[in-house]
């Protein structure tokens, strides 16, 4: 599903690379960590999976689906099949809980009657029944983390990624979004996390892939947090 085949990514002349002749192969439904320290290269990866960064070299198929083939006009069916959560939520602020996520199916064309169907299922599944009529600003934080992914699922894609999605939460709130992605995992969604958070790699007993220095330094079936 995933395949990412010698893959280098410069971005500048002048620096070095970002990423350096990385392999590796994600089945569908998998969920798998990313770690490494800050500046690896995990973002960049996640870039050239949704097609915000194009590689330097290497092959990346997603889906069936070679980015080398990939014409501008089919980015937009592409990130369809991609959802992606960020560590800042990137909610919008004057719009209910009800309207961000429906939002999401606006823009792609979906007609009302779908719209008022699927949203609230969405929203049971990542826990925020009652709170469709609440805005952002009166939500706590691992509340707006899920109405992000709510967000990010609500056209079905096959693969979540999810960037740092606790970085800016407590630990309790942390978890209840981890919750959530195993749950939509189990549902038969990809999901791809990075984390710097030890405890949640640590207590996932997932796929780990460690990168240092734009390189894959270790993958391990039930890894553990490990720079
Ligand atoms: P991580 O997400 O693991 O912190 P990044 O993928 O953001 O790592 O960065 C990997 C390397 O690429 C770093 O050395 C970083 O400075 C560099 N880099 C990332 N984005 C850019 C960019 N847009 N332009 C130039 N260099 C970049």
């Amino acid at each position: 599903m995933i395949l990412l085949d010698r893959v280098s990514k410069t971005y500048g002349k002048r620096t070095g690379s970002a990423l350096e002749r990385i392999t590796m192969h994600i089945e569908p439904k998998e969920f798998v960590i990313v770690v490494g320290p800050s500046g690896a290269g995990k973002s960049t990866l996640l870039k050239l999976l949704t097609r915000e960064e194009k590689p330097s070299s290497g092959k990346i198929v997603v889906g069936g689906i070679d980015y080398e083939h990939l014409k501008d006009r089919h980015i937009p069916q592409l990130r369809r099949r991609i959802g992606v959560v960020f560590q800042d939520f990137k909610l919008l602020p004057n719009k209910t809980v009800f309207e961000n996520v429906a939002f999401a199916l606006e823009v792609v064309g979906v007609g009302n009657r779908e719209i008022k169907h699927t949203v609230p299922k969405v929203l049971a599944i990542v826990g925020l029944k009652g709170k469709e009529k609440n805005y952002p600003r009166e939500l706590s934080g691992g509340e707006r983390q899920r109405v992000a992914i709510a967000r990010a699922i609500v056209r079905q894609p096959k693969i979540l990624i999810a960037d740092e999605p606790t970085g800016n939460l407590d630990p309790k709130h942390a978890w209840d979004v981890i919750r959530v992605l195993e749950k939509i995992n189990k549902y038969g969604t990809t999901v791809l996390l990075t984390t710097h958070n030890q405890d949640i790699v640590n207590q996932l007993k997932r796929r780990v892939i460690t990168i240092r220095d734009g390189r894959v330094v270790s993958d391990k079936a039930s890894g553990t947090y490990d720079l």
